[in-house]
């Protein structure tokens, strides 16, 4: 089997088309969730990431090469210095049909209406308890007041969507689902659940223990709502239900365990210091930092480079609750 070309898309060696590519534009955050970085998180030196131009070059070529979905996320994008700049100049890029961002919200005050403005379509907000205490807990130092004003900031600038993305661990939040749940159907937004991944060591807590799957939520669910399968896709992993009865809310599944979602990819992923990377789950990367700098001022380098590493995407991932894939690789650095 070959990669290829066809007019302008990227297509891998298993016929699967990359559409979709999630920009991490930093690993630094102002918290420390649980799940996804150690308290004392040792973070790449500034020097070693992509400057905004890079990030910028990035984008266009992958939108050249047919991707009409970019999602900006982390590390929490919001506190990387000047990232309006990003926003606007990928928001202006003809080809691009998508612009979307995953955020904890705790800037989204300042944010909101700029990003909007920007063209940014769609937030996913991560949220994964409304008790204060508790979200203190799970992110080491976060103030819940923080991130709850920046969700109706952003639910006041009308955005196409804005989804609540949950990481449901048994003992710490499972309690809180249907909490969750009523809490987006009061405004009229979307919420996922999400199984825990086994990305970067994790001292915290033992993840095979604190497994919640994606089907025991759904059956938690059922006892309140009836839930019916939905045909929406956002061209990522989730699956989505209707729930009988509110319209405006749906809930997603992403369920990296339970329902392997590898024979649909679509993406990939840029680190912030500019690591390809072809799957989530696995370590196969180009360093498109060391292709743009070796060729400035030659996008068809860049280019060239993206579709080549089309030969290098992995069938999948092989995620297993009792081992330690990928130890030195967290979250915030893979970009989620
Ligand atoms: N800081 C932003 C935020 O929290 O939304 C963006 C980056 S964060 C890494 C992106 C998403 O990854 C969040 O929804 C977070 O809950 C999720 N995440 C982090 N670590 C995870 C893990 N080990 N397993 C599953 N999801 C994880
Ligand atoms: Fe920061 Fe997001 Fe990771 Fe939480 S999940 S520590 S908010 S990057």
């Amino acid at each position: 089997m070959s990669a290829t070309t066809t007019q302008n898309q990227l297509i891998d060696r298993f016929g699967r088309t990359v559409s979709y590519v999630r920009l991490s534009v930093t690993d630094r955050c102002d918290l420390r969730c649980v799940y996804c970085m150690p308290e004392k998180m040792k973070f790449v030196p500034r020097t070693q990431l992509l400057t905004l131009e890079e990030m910028e070059s990035v984008g266009r070529a992958f939108i050249k090469l047919g991707v009409d979905k970019i999602r900006i996320t982390g590390g929490e994008p919001l506190v990387r210095q000047n990232i309006m700049q990003l926003f606007r100049n990928l928001g202006a890029t003809d080809g691009l049909r998508d612009l979307t961002l995953t955020t904890n919200a705790t800037q989204l005050v300042k944010y909101a209406r700029p990003l909007k403005d920007a063209g940014v379509t769609r937030i996913n907000v991560s949220l994964d308890t409304l008790r204060p205490d508790r979200f203190r807990d799970m992110t080491r130092v976060g103030d819940l007041k923080k991130t709850l004003d920046g969700i109706d900031a952003a639910i006041a600038c009308d955005f196409e969507q804005i989804k609540i993305n949950t990481v449901v661990l048994r003992n710490h939040n499972h309690d809180e689902i249907l909490d969750l749940v009523n809490f987006c159907i009061e405004r009229g937004i979307d919420v996922s659940f999400i199984e825990e991944m086994p990305l970067g060591q994790n001292d915290h807590h033992d993840r095979a223990v604190a497994y919640y799957s994606s089907d025991q939520i759904l059956e938690d669910l059922q006892q309140h709502f009836e839930l019916m399968p939905s045909t929406m896709t956002t061209a990522g992993p989730t699956r989505y239900y209707r729930l009988g009865g509110h319209d405006n809310t749906r809930v997603g599944f992403i369920s990296p365990h339970s329902h392997n979602f590898c024979d649909s990819c679509n993406r990939v992923r840029v680190t912030a210091e500019g690591r390809l990377l072809l799957c989530l789950g696995q370590e196969h990367s180009m360093d498109l930092r060391h292709v743009m700098r070796s060729h400035p001022g030659e996008p068809e380098a860049l280019e060239q480079a993206l579709i080549d590493s089309m030969q290098i995407k992995p069938k999948g991932h092989d995620f297993n609750l009792n081992s330690q894939e990928i130890l030195l690789r967290h979250m915030n650095m893979t970009g989620g």
